[in-house]
């Protein structure tokens, strides 16, 4: 038996599969690249799932992680640590929300901003003498936010709940792009809307600005704390650094992770200076901004804000929309190129499995998003030639 098969044999006798994973086994990349152990080299369209913003073996953040390896990888947050105060302050003043709660994934990011939401509202909102009668929360159909109980509850999506109820009390769910369909779900016992400005997970599914313009106006209507979940669509995928930016429409709370960290686990809940409310014993986790993780996602962050990065990235989003446009009028199996940035999808009228499987033979990984959607979510630092390399072995995939 060879190595690589040997790795997966044992995978799937010690490992429970929560995943169905391809026959690969990857040991290391460089740049847009990665290479499995049999030594075949792969163009990432993927990036971990929207996570290597930086791509692999970037050489200040691989610093930044050794440097800090060696002087401390974690303390508890019952002492100050300078990485995590540091990117707490970076994250503040690149946006509109300047209170920062670290965690460590997209998840829990979002967990932090239900209770965050709900103390706001018991705080505040709740009728006299009755605490806790505002805990509803409006979310959408077909959105993605992750499969803790809380989590899970706020996903718009059947298939994840089966097996598993019951969920949170409280939870509905309106079309997403439809307003009114949102408007009728109000009543006064909802505290807060959550929305991805780009639903990720169920296809690469943009908001429109008027559906997330009309959301700010009723929940400033109603006193409801508006939540964007930025988890896949945030830090610079879209060209500006947090997704709302992009859309020029402010919420009370944004969630965060994937290319937070670049590679580590970290995810941050990041509030308005009038909805945080959060008081010590409220929140916590032991792990939450720990200096490694804190010291790897700086890296990221300031690499994203440096002078024509964001720029160069519009461009490069642009440039890979348009190629895909050109390789959809040619192939009529093709329905629809939408997204914005670097987080595009291209709907299909077969199903995406088989087109990803001939890609990644070919040597380019790209994964599905939903039944019928190839998402393209590559490293930030991409480059067109890169690009172009993918797009070639993704027309041919598509053709045969
Ligand atoms: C991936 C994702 C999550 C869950 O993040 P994890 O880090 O996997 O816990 C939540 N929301 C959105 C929009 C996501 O794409």
């Amino acid at each position: 038996m060879d190595k690589t098969e040997k790795i997966i044999t044992s995978g799937k006798k010690y490992a429970q599969e929560t995943y169905k994973q391809f026959p690969i086994v990857l040991s290391h990349g460089e740049g847009s690249h990665l290479w499995d152990t049999e030594g075949k080299r792969y163009i990432d369209f993927g990036a971990g799932i929207a996570v290597n913003a930086l791509g692999y073996n970037h050489t200040k953040q691989v610093e930044a992680i050794t440097e800090q390896a060696k002087k401390l990888l974690h303390c508890s947050n019952l002492y100050w640590n300078e990485p995590s105060v540091k990117l707490a302050e970076t994250l503040a003043t690149q946006g509109d929300l300047k209170k920062v709660y670290f965690a460590n994934s997209g998840t829990e990011a979002n967990e932090a901003a239900i209770k965050l939401a709900r103390k706001y509202s018991s705080l505040h909102y709740n009728k006299e003498g009755k605490p806790y009668t505002r805990t509803h929360i409006i979310s959408m159909q077909n959105s993605f936010h992750g499969r803790s109980y809380g989590s899970l509850s706020l996903t718009g999506q059947e298939k994840y709940h089966k097996g598993f109820y019951p969920l949170l009390p409280g939870i509905s769910y309106g079309e997403f792009n439809n307003l009114d369909s949102v408007a009728d779900l109000i009543t006064e016992d909802t505290c807060a809307i959550i929305v991805e400005p780009i639903q990720g997970e169920s296809g690469i599914r943009p908001a429109t600005k008027e559906f997330l313009q009309g959301l700010r106006k009723l929940a400033d209507d109603h006193n409801l704390v508006l939540i964007f979940d930025e988890v896949q669509c945030g830090i610079g995928r879209l060209g500006t650094l947090f997704a709302y930016q992009h859309f020029g429409v402010t919420p009370d709370i944004v969630t965060l992770a994937k290319g937070l960290g670049g590679g580590v686990p970290i995810g941050a809940m990041l509030a308005s200076e009038r909805v945080n409310c959060f008081a010590p014993g409220d929140h916590a986790g032991t792990y939450c901004g720990n200096p490694l993780v804190t010291a790897s996602a700086q890296v990221v962050i300031e690499a994203l804000t440096e002078q024509h990065f964001l720029g160069e990235l519009k461009e490069k989003g642009k440039f890979l929309k348009e190629s895909l446009q050109s390789i959809a009028e040619g192939c009529p199996l093709i329905t629809e190129v939408r997204g914005a940035g670097l987080m595009l999808g291209v709907e299909l009228t077969v199903p995406a499995a088989p087109v990803v499987s001939k890609a990644m033979e070919l040597g380019l990984l790209i994964i599905p998003a939903g039944e019928h959607v190839v998402r393209f979510v590559p490293p930030l630092v991409i480059t067109k030639a890169e690009i172009t390399e993918g797009l070639t072995l993704f027309a041919q995939a598509l053709t045969s």
